[in-house]
């Protein structure tokens, strides 16, 4: 028997209706013999609605409180969709994050999955009936505390769990055909990927590539659970996220697999830094003592006359007010002159393997955001990737711009967008 684990992202569950058509699924998939556990997300904009709603009462509400308000919303759609699965005469039980075992670390609205103990969910399936589990919640392992897996965290859950139950596929259901070139709300012509490595995936949810969360591919990789994304509106194909690609894909192994964007970051510039050893470290430990992980770090030629730099760093958005407040408290012993705070800048990035093996990519990149008149603002590498950092109102353009200069443009027309708000 095949046990599939199937995740149901907020737009597939979005409303009553969308919650019986994928019951439907569900049940389909269970009458054919499979053995099936379901991760589903809150519905529609639940989570971001449940955040409105606490800033409403408090602008710093606490992280502990935070986590029990957002696994609401995927109590709400777990027990409904049983429900509703029930209702077409197929057995079905829901789980809270607690009950199906998954056990996490103490950080509150990013906590890390430490164990997954799926007890209840195997006897639910040896009962015969369907196991619905509820999406990025966990519970720490000693003080019992309902902690959340940070945004997107249901796509790790349905991963943690495929790893636990040794499953045969990990599906993740979402409002469009898989993963694509770029992001189909952005570009229209964005072409479905098949098959896509672990490493490339991870670089592509690391820039912003929301259809898979970071650390749900992390998981996949260390597992290697195989991930295949599709979408719940269509019948259609999808792409599989594997290890390394089989021998007759590499031969046509494209240099590059896509371009990926972020709203999501912040750009901080400490402005006139006495330019001695020790002042970028001192910053950057006072960003860090305050939690926050930062992303790209430009330093500018400190100006001879007066011995004095800039240092700018990008880091969440959400963790600005954060950083912002840790940097004026140490500012009279580092010894800075002013600091600017930007959140309106977007970030784009290529992916690829094959750029390891080919030279000109960057080069290539840049005259394509020259030609669209687009600035750069920052720029950094990794191995398979290079990012750039634009104003915000210029990031769809500049997606666009170097999608089609990379030859990325399919005339499939795939890049449908079945649901969601891209919220
Ligand atoms: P879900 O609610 O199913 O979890 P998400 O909104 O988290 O869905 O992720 C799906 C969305 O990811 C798509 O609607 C699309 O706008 C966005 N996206 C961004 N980059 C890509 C990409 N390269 N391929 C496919 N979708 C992408
Ligand atoms: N509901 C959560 C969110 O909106 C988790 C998820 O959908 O994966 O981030
Ligand atoms: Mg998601």
């Amino acid at each position: 028997m095949v046990l599939i684990v199937q995740k149901y992202g907020g737009s597939s569950v979005a409303d009553a209706a969308s919650i019986k058509r994928v019951a439907k699924r569900i049940a389909a998939a269970r009458r054919a013999g499979d053995e099936v556990v379901v991760v589903v997300s809150a519905m529609g904009d639940t989570t971001d609605e449940l955040i409105e709603l606490a800033r409403q009462v408090t602008p710093l509400p606490p992280s502990r409180e935070m986590d029990i308000l957002l696994t609401a919303g995927e109590r709400i759609s777990m027990s409904l969709l049983a429900m509703a699965i029930a209702n077409l005469g197929v057995a079905a039980h829901s789980f809270t994050g607690q009950q199906a075992g998954v056990i996490t670390d103490t950080v509150h609205g990013k906590a890390r999955i430490i164990d997954v103990t799926p007890g209840r969910i195997r006897e639910a399936l040896d009962s015969g009936a369907v196991a619905i589990v509820a999406g990025f919640q966990g519970v720490t392992q000693y003080t019992n505390d309902v902690t959340t897996l940070g945004r997107g965290g249901s796509d790790t859950t349905a991963v943690a769990l495929a790893a636990a139950l040794d499953a045969d596929v990990c599906e993740i259901y979402t409002d469009v055909d898989g993963v694509f070139t770029a992001d189909p709300r952005i570009v229209p012509t964005a072409r479905r990927i098949d098959r896509i490595t672990y490493e490339e995936m991870m670089e592509m949810a690391a820039s912003g590539a929301k259809v898979l969360g970071l650390r749900c591919v992390e998981y996949a990789r260390r597992y290697g659970v195989p991930v295949h994304v599709r979408s719940s509106f269509s019948g259609r194909e999808g792409t599989l996220v594997t290890d390394e690609l089989e021998e007759e894909d590499i031969v046509e192994e494209p240099i590059i697999s896509g371009v990926a964007h972020d709203r999501s970051e912040a750009k901080i510039t400490v402005v006139g830094v006495p330019d001695v050893p020790g002042k970028a470290a001192r910053i950057f430990e006072v960003v860090a003592t305050s939690g926050v992980n930062i992303d790209m770090i430009v330093q500018n030629v400190s100006a001879a006359a007066t011995g004095l730099t800039d240092i700018s760093f990008t880091l969440p958005a959400t963790d600005g007010q954060v950083a912002t407040a840790a940097l004026t408290a140490a500012q009279p012993e580092i010894g800075y002159a002013s600091m600017q705070y930007d959140d309106t800048i977007g970030k784009l990035s290529l992916i690829g393997a094959g750029m390891r093996s080919h030279p000109g990519v960057s080069a290539k990149l840049f005259s394509a955001l020259s030609r669209a008149g687009i600035n750069i603002e920052m720029i950094s590498t990794s191995e398979i990737r290079i990012s750039v950092v634009t104003s915000a109102d210029h990031l769809d353009d500049a997606v666009r711009a170097v999608h089609s200069a990379f030859d990325l443009d399919s005339s499939e027309g795939e890049a449908v967008v079945y649901g969601g708000t891209g919220r």
